[in-house]
């Protein structure tokens, strides 16, 4: 079995798909405080333009954003269950991003009715508090790039347009003001998203590289399943388990039969896909929660956790039948292989189970080969 090559186009996707989740959760969680701020400022600028603006449209205002802001404070709630997977974070949070995009233009579009038409220090005020606003923003937001600066220009973009409109050089100054503004912070948003997106990436792709990395040392490259260290370090486990729950384990240690010949006669090659063959009849065989291992050339063994002696050395039969009846085909040539086997029972530590096994393994070459021997109870 070739090992996994490098790129993994799926694994790719999935990395892309965790770090956008990742984002949106961080967004989510950062926005918890920005509800209440939203709230207070909205308040503190109602306050303040209560003499210059209609108190009716500050009212209608203010609720509109109180609602907002409950709604807001509701999906947060929703969203902020634990143990969401990253499916479900993608599918919550995008109602949230909505309401908060939402929340932004209530701000934007909103400051144009509230803001004093003829109180051109209750327009500096407005605007000042909506550079705050946008500065905010972009700075709890900037995970989520887009939602910061969709955001950053929900607030910001209606009136600075409004100014540019106006006749006098305070407005225009103050249109100028903010453009700037918008820009270097559209850089500013744009550098940092870019970094913490690097970094979520990198730290998913060192993951994956660790996980790789370790299956890669558990697994026997030739055949797929377990190397020996792997074999025994399983091992260990699979027979405490038995021991503690008093149940029986058993042990099957096999090895080809003229297995130098068969490379000699048909090529180191063939030889290799006989016993990656092998590897894939040993997964078909036997449970899942056996143990299988290549412990070295072509021997294999397989632990059999809750198995009788008995119980085992029908399943070995059935192997040795199986690889019998299975021949290795390449192109044109086709070969029929045997193998020898010996099964043991009757302790649990593997250092001594194993070598039983292979004791009445050996006893099966010297008895004639293509045969199964139970190792002597001792
Ligand atoms: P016996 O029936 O007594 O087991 O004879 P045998 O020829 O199978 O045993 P022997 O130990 O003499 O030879 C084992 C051969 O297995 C020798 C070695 O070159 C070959 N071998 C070990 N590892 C690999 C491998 O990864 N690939 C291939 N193709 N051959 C291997
Ligand atoms: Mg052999
Ligand atoms: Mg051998």
């Amino acid at each position: 079995m070739e090992p996994h090559p490098p790129h993994n186009p799926s694994a790719t996707w999935s990395i892309d798909t965790q770090v956008k989740s990742d984002k949106l959760r961080l967004l989510v969680q950062q926005s918890y405080l920005g509800l209440f701020v939203s709230l207070a400022v909205s308040l503190l600028l109602c306050w303040a333009l209560w003499d210059y603006t209609d108190t009716t449209i500050l009212l209608v205002w203010f609720g509109v954003m109180f609602l907002s802001t409950l709604t807001r404070a509701y999906l947060y709630l929703v969203h902020f269950r634990p143990q969401r997977n990253t499916q479900e974070t993608l599918q919550h949070a995008r109602p949230y991003v909505a309401a908060l995009i939402v929340s932004t233009l209530i701000w934007g579009v909103g400051a144009l009715f509230i803001m004093p038409k003829d109180s051109l220090l209750g327009q500096a005020f407005t605007m000042f508090i909506l550079i705050g606003m946008a500065g905010g923003v972009l700075a709890t937001y900037s995970a989520h790039r887009s939602t910061a600066i969709t955001g950053m220009l929900s607030i910001l973009l209606p009136v600075t347009l409004w100014l540019y409109f106006q006749p006098s050089k305070l407005h225009l100054g103050m249109a100028i003001g903010a453009t700037i503004f918008i820009v270097v912070t559209l850089r500013g948003a744009k550098i940092l998203s870019d970094a913490m997106h690097r970094n979520f990436h990198l730290g998913y792709e060192l993951q994956h590289a660790y996980e790789e990395a370790n299956t890669l040392s558990k697994m026997d490259a030739l055949t797929g399943i377990n190397n020996r260290r792997s074999f025994f370090e399983c091992g260990e486990q699979i027979s405490s388990y038995c021991e503690r729950n008093n149940l029986p384990l058993s042990a099957i240690v096999m090895d080809v039969d003229h297995f130098k010949r068969i490379n000699d006669t048909h090529g180191h090659h063939f030889g290799d896909i006989t016993l990656s063959q092998i590897g894939r009849i040993l997964e078909a065989e036997f449970r899942k929660s056996d143990v299988l291992g290549r412990l070295g050339g072509e021997e294999f063994a397989i632990l059999l956790p809750d198995t009788t002696l008995n119980q085992a050395q029908e399943l070995a039969e059935k192997l040795r039948q199986t690889i019998a009846a299975t021949p290795i085909t390449i192109k044109d040539k086709q070969l029929s292989i045997t193998i020898s086997i010996g099964v043991a029972s009757g302790h649990y530590d593997i250092e001594t189970l194993l070598p039983h096994a292979d004791a009445a393994m050996y006893q099966a070459k010297s008895g004639g080969r293509n045969r199964t021997v139970i190792a002597s109870a001792t």
